[in-house]
């Protein structure tokens, strides 16, 4: 076996050694060795070197002359054909191939002997038949003297590629079936951002072709105001964190918006380098379309699109830690629709309705976009004003700004249904900063600013002061005092007479009074609002109409006493109770009263709230035992006569403010004069209360008004000092001297 002409210039075989070091032999490094072997054929060093280097090499190399007779084979050759390399040197080309491999060949021979290159695949069974192989072979002239001496033939066995290739291109088919046949977008994008591939789905969603697509960025699908958060959050992969999450909206074929969730997965490099993402992205617009639904429906307020109280919450809450960090002020603005209920009720609920809607948007167009208008519930407005800066008076100056702005605003008449409505509002502002108060007392805070406004005559702003602060905590503690009181017994009844125009007793009114073991007795005037603001005053109440019927039937055994009508004062809360009635008559049945002997006072705020449920419990009252109704501070509310002509009412009470001024103010007078005649067309009793003075007196009787209550006749007394009162009642000629 004899290699036909080797080189022994070092420079090419250190170019060849380079080559085989990667288990396969080039083309062109055979055409080295050649030309190298016209340069030194006879190195016989070199010759053993490139055949042992040869005989080590996977590729099968070997040189046939232009007879087609063998000069050389290397060791893969023979292995190959089963046969050891001696036998194949010498032998013809067609004896080693077969005839039908050497058929197959021969338009390759015939042109390598033509001086042309050839490089073909074939796949080769060896001896047996047992194996077969895909290679690639080429044939490589051998020049020499401007002729071709035969040709050098190198086969590589590229099974294990083409075998790869194979599976590659399998596993390409199934991906592509797979991500084209899926309801989702796909796609694969360079780290830069430009496309790799998209499914079908992706190219009809967004109206372009694969080809328009690939090698575009992402960006333009994007909708334009959701770009910086996908961009932040494609920032967020890493190769810890390769996964990434992203909803955001994009701009479909049609140009409609469409919400999409895209899961993004980074494929990284051995380095940590981003190199690709795989994207896989569904429509969530229903999804999102119903979050949205319920969203509203949890935070909206269904009649004005304001947000509701659990809104307002979640976001005073947050504005609260926005502040916190940033130290700027923010206000709560309480807003209450002076006389609204009268509106309501004169004008219709949908008249109210649509004044609520109209003022829910006047107080949308004095505020900003970032701040939150609320419907608390009723006529009741909320706004959260934010971003105030960091200097409390300026905050305080722009808050007051807003909600004069408001103020005035819902101050101007409304066109509802072609008729002209006017209305005002009270406003109560509670600036804050931080977290120096919770929610809870913030609210708290603005409302009570917002009760100032109205008890200062409302359509007015307020704000909170420390005054107020002093109020809020006197009251704080008063509430749990009045706990105790109940357990403890520490509350008794006064009686304060009430008599006739012949000055003879008529009856009395019980009045609660709170005999505190450290501050001694305190006024009701005080207590009974706080607790009315809980459920207290219900428990109070209960104790009042027991301890009162009880009283009742203590009287009914004396004489003078028996024939006493005894008024008991009903809190709103307590009237409102479904099984109020049932109480009263529980109360009379235990104490086995005469209930004619019993009046309730209600005041008018409770009569004019729920007017059918005032007439279907005095219904029931009157059927049961014939208990008697009195509107008690007549004429501070809004009563019309429209309201005392349904009213089930037996008697109205005129408010002592009006009584006390009766003979100095002008208008005092007539307001008086004009309740008592017009309790006398609806056939009422009238009674005047706060009568101080023997001139109001008399001027009380000169307008036929023949009952009355105060200072002039008694104070609210003790039970045994009433006694006493009583007993003596009648003896003396002066009742006002008894006292
Ligand atoms: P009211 O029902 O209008 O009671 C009349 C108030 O006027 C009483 O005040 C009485 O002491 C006072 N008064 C009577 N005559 C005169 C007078 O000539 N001059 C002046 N300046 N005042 C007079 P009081 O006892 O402090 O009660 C205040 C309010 O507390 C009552 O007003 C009533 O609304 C409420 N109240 C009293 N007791 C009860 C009760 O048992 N239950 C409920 N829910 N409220 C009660
Ligand atoms: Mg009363
Ligand atoms: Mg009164």
């Amino acid at each position: 076996m004899k290699f036909p002409s080797i080189p022994t210039a070092s420079t090419h075989l250190e170019e060849v050694n380079a080559s085989v070091t990667h288990n396969v032999i080039l083309p062109e490094d055979l055409s080295k060795i050649s030309t190298a072997s016209n340069q030194i054929a006879d190195s016989l060093l070199s010759s053993t070197v490139i055949q042992k280097v040869l005989d080590y090499l996977p590729s099968m190399v070997g040189y046939w002359d232009k007879d087609l007779k063998n000069c050389f084979v290397n060791k893969a050759y023979g292995l190959w054909f089963g046969v050891d390399v001696s036998q194949i040197v010498g032998q013809y080309i067609w004896e080693l191939l077969g005839e039908d491999l050497y058929r197959q060949n021969l338009p390759y021979i015939q042109a390598a002997l033509k001086g042309e290159f050839q490089a073909f695949e074939r796949i080769i069974p060896n001896q047996d038949a047992s194996q077969s192989r895909h290679s690639l072979t080429h044939y490589i002239p051998d020049f020499r003297n401007g002729e071709v001496q035969g040709f050098f033939v190198l086969s590589t066995d590229i099974s294990a590629i083409k075998e790869a290739e194979a599976v590659l291109r399998q596993s390409e088919a199934r991906f592509r079936s797979l991500v084209q046949d899926q309801t989702e977008v796909i796609s694969r994008l360079r780290a830069d951002g430009t496309y790799i591939f998209v499914n079908d789905v992706y190219c009809r969603f967004f109206g372009k072709t694969e080809a328009e697509m690939i090698g575009s960025t992402w960006k333009p699908v994007v909708y334009p105001e959701d770009l910086q958060q996908v961009q932040d959050e494609l920032a967020m992969m890493s190769r810890s964190n390769p996964v990434v999450m992203i909803e955001n909206r994009v701009l479909s074929a049609s140009g409609e918006v469409h919400w999409m969730q895209f899961s993004n997965r980074g494929i990284f490099d051995a380095d940590g380098q981003l190199i690709e993402i795989q994207s896989v992205g569904r429509d969530i617009s229903d999804r999102k379309r119903a979050e949205e639904e319920i969203q509203n429906l949890a935070y909206k307020d269904s009649l004005t699109g304001l947000s509701n109280r659990r809104y307002l919450l979640d976001r005073l809450q947050i504005a609260l830690a926005t502040s916190a960090r940033s130290m700027q002020y923010g206000a709560l603005l309480f807003l209450d629709l002076d006389k609204f209920k009268v509106i309501n009720d004169t004008q219709g609920h949908s008249d109210g309705d649509l004044l609520l809607i109209e003022v829910a948007n006047r107080i949308n167009a004095c505020v900003r976009e970032v701040d939150t208008v609320a419907r608390q519930g009723g006529d009741e407005f909320v706004v959260l004003v934010e971003r105030l800066g960091t200097n409390l008076e300026e905050a305080s100056r722009m808050a007051a700004k807003i909600a004069e702005n408001i103020r005035v605003e819902l101050a101007e008449p409304y066109q509802i249904n072609q008729i002209n409505i006017h209305s005002s509002s009270s406003i109560g502002v509670s600036v804050f900063c931080g977290h120096d108060k919770s929610v809870e007392e913030l609210i708290k805070r603005a409302d009570m600013a917002m009760y100032q406004a109205k008890d200062g005559g409302r359509n007015r702003v307020r704000f909170f002061d420390p005054e107020m602060q002093k109020l809020v905590e006197v009251r704080a503690l008063l509430e749990s005092d009045l706990h105790i009181a109940l357990k403890a017994e520490q509350f008794e009844l006064h009686y304060q007479l009430q008599v006739d125009h012949e000055n003879q007793p008529i009856g009395a009114e019980a009045l609660i009074r709170w005999v505190h073991p450290q501050r001694g007795m305190i006024s009701p005037a005080h207590f009974i609002p706080v607790a009315e603001e809980s459920a207290l005053i219900l428990s109070i109440g209960d104790w009042v109409l027991d301890e009162a019927c009880r009283q009742i039937a203590v009287w009914s055994a004396h004489e003078k006493m028996s024939n006493l009508v005894l008024a008991v004062n009903i809190s709103a809360q307590q009237f409102k109770q479904a099984h109020f009635v049932e109480q009263v008559v529980s109360a009379i049945r235990k104490h086995g009263i005469d209930p004619t002997r019993l009046k309730l006072e209600l005041t008018e705020s409770v009569a004019l709230d729920d007017i059918a449920d005032v007439i279907a419990k005095k219904n029931l009252l009157r059927q049961e035992v014939g208990v008697t109704l009195s509107l008690d501070d007549f004429g501070t509310g809004f009563s019309s006569l429209s309201y005392l002509k349904r009213l089930p009412l037996d008697q109205i009470k005129i408010d002592q403010s009006f009584v006390r001024d009766i003979t100095t103010d002008k208008s005092d007078a007539v307001m008086v004069k004009t309740i008592i005649d017009m309790a006398q067309n609806f056939s009422l009793n009238v009674i005047a209360e706060g009568v101080e003075t023997e001139a109001q007196l008399a001027f009380l009787k000169q307008h036929e008004c023949k009952a009355y209550q105060g200072y002039l006749f008694s104070k609210p007394l003790p039970i045994e000092q009433f006694d006493v009162l009583m007993k003596h009642y009648g003896c003396a000629t002066d009742i006002t001297k008894l006292v």
